[in-house]
Parts: C-alpha cells; sequence; structure tokens
C-alpha cells in the first residue's frame, strides 16, 4: 500500500501497538513517531493512552511540543486517546504538566476511579454510524469544560468523554483496546481530506 496516508502513533509509552494495528486495519500506513524527523512523515497522529504526564515529559524532552503544535495548527488531523486526550488539552486539573495545549478542554485525570474501578461501556458517539462504540475506561479522564470550538460527541453518566475539535478527535477511552475502529477510520477520513486540500505533495 505504497500510497496509503501515513499516520503516526506517539510512541514514548502507552499502548502504541494496538493503535498501529487499528491503523493498519483501516488502510492507513502506520508508523511511530518520536523524533522531529519522524513527525515530518506523517499526515496524521495518534496519541495513545498511557500515562499523561511521562508522554508530555518524553515529547518535551524529544523536543516536539512546539514543532507538534505548529502541525496541529496547521490542520494536521489526532485522535488522542485517555492519556492522548490529557495530552491535547488545554489545561488539565491538578498539578502542571507537560501538555500540548491545542484541544480547548480542561480534563479531569482519572475522573472515573482508580484502575481497579477500570470497566468497559457502550457509548454513543455521535457521527460514529453502526452502533455503539464499545471502550475501555482505564483510569480514565473526563472533559469538565470545553470552549465553544468543542463539539461533545458523547457522554457516559452526563460527562463528556469523546469531543471533536475541528481535526481533533479525541476520547476519555481506548477504543483500540476493544477492536474498535470507527474512530482511526474517521481519523484516516480526516487525514484523506486534508491530503486532498493540500494537494499532491
Ligand atoms: N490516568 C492516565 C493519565 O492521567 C490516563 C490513563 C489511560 O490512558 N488509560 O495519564
Amino acid at each position: 500500500m505504497a500510497d496509503a496516508p501515513r499516520i503516526g502513533v506517539l510512541a514514548y509509552q502507552g499502548d502504541v501497538r494496538e493503535h498501529l494495528a487499528a491503523l493498519a486495519e483501516v488502510g492507513a500506513d502506520p508508523v511511530e513517531v518520536r523524533t522531529l524527523a519522524d513527525l515530518e512523515t506523517v499526515d496524521g497522529l495518534v496519541v495513545p493512552g498511557g500515562e499523561s504526564t511521562v508522554i508530555g515529559k518524553l515529547a518535551a524532552r524529544y523536543g516536539l511540543l512546539e514543532p507538534l503544535r505548529e502541525r496541529v495548527e496547521a490542520g494536521l488531523p489526532v485522535l488522542g486517546t485517555c492519556a492522548g486526550m490529557i495530552f491535547l488539552a488545554r489545561e488539565v486539573e491538578g498539578p502542571p504538566q507537560d501538555l500540548l495545549g491545542v484541544l480547548d478542554v480542561r480534563v479531569r485525570r482519572n475522573a472515573f476511579g482508580r484502575q481497579v474501578a477500570s470497566f468497559e461501556a457502550e457509548v454513543d458517539v455521535k457521527g460514529v454510524d453502526g452502533g455503539p462504540v464499545s471502550g475501555a475506561f482505564i483510569r480514565a479522564p473526563w472533559v469538565a469544560e470545553a470552549g465553544p470550538e468543542v463539539e461533545v460527541l458523547a457522554e457516559l453518566d452526563g460527562k463528556a468523554v469523546a469531543v471533536r475539535q475541528g481535526r481533533l478527535l479525541a476520547t476519555a477511552f481506548h477504543p483500540e483496546l476493544t477492536g474498535e475502529v470507527r474512530l482511526h477510520r474517521w481519523l484516516l477520513d480526516l487525514v484523506l481530506g486534508s491530503v486532498s486540500e493540500r494537494g499532491p505533495s
């Protein structure tokens, strides 16, 4: 699939493998991203679940925060799941940590409880056809506050757990741990849209 769009997974920490598999399944050309050179090769990015403080710290250490911010501002489509959603956020409740700050939300980390309180839930996600998305909630955040550009795509117990802002998609849960690929397909569609807007390079 030489001309499949190349979509990266930020690969410092977390469930990188599962996202690479989901991206391959929807027909993208998945690649691990750690460095600026890696970032330059991709037309879309997934920020996986894991530990957002670690992902943020390593992104800062690799000098990726500012270049990635610039790519997002220039229209790079991104899907962030769980810790990935936190990393994308403008603000996190509690102690400061390295954030990309491109998604206009304030998030509460570990909002659904501790590791032992992890659960799976079926979530209706606006814009995803074909029935509810099954998601794994593992020390999952929720969106405590969202800015005017942010559309809430899904709620669980009255809490926003999936949002969209332009070409950014973010979920509090892990779709990739339950065999769900429709959000990855959505990301691919956003990439294909932005690729054709830019024209062939
Ligand atoms: N609680 C983690 C964090 O704050 C996120 C958990 C996850 O990604 N499953 O980074």
